[in-house]
């Protein structure tokens, strides 16, 4: 994603490796995107799903069930930490976010706030942009 604003991946579609259909191929899953499990009943043994498309709601049981919904970047609470221009990093939309703040604003000047791997690569990549970072 950092190599994507930096301009080094040119295509957003090259941020994706795999579609549904190739990863359930490989692993044999039926994968359901767009599925937001609701609730989850853990004595009948079932979840509930929203289609976050259709709207369409059903129920789907289990025998084990692992959960692993991620997590979110965390937002200090500083004041100011929600103004304009001020971006976390986790995912494809957040990327876009900042690379459109980028191709509208023109800002000059970036500041990282990381020097996790992420925030490395978050720093390299507004230099090969042109603009100054620190
Ligand atoms: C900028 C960036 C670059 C990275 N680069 C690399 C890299 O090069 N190599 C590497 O190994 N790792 C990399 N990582 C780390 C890697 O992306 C994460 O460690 C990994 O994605 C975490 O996986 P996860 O399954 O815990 O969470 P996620 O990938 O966040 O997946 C959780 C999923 O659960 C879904 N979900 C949440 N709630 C529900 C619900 N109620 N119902 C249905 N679905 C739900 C979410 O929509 C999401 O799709 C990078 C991370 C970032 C932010």
């Amino acid at each position: 994603m950092p190599y994507y604003i930096g301009e080094t991946i040119e295509e957003r579609e090259n941020l994706f490796v795999q579609t549904p259909e190739t990863f359930g191929k490989r692993f044999n899953l039926e994968v359901r995107n767009f599925s937001e499990v609701t609730s989850i009943d853990r004595e009948a043994r079932q979840v509930m799903v929203k289609n976050i498309r259709t709207g369409e709601r059903y129920t789907e049981g289990y025998d084990k069930l692992v959960f692993s919904p991620g997590a979110e970047s965390v937002k200090p609470p500083l004041p100011g930490i929600n103004q304009e221009g001020i971006f976390t990093l986790r995912s494809v939309p957040d990327t876009d976010k900042i690379k459109s703040y980028i191709e509208e604003n023109k800002p000059r000047h970036v500041v990282v706030v990381d020097a996790g791997f992420i925030g490395l690569e978050m720093a390299e990549n507004p230099h090969d942009l042109g603009l100054e970072c620190d």
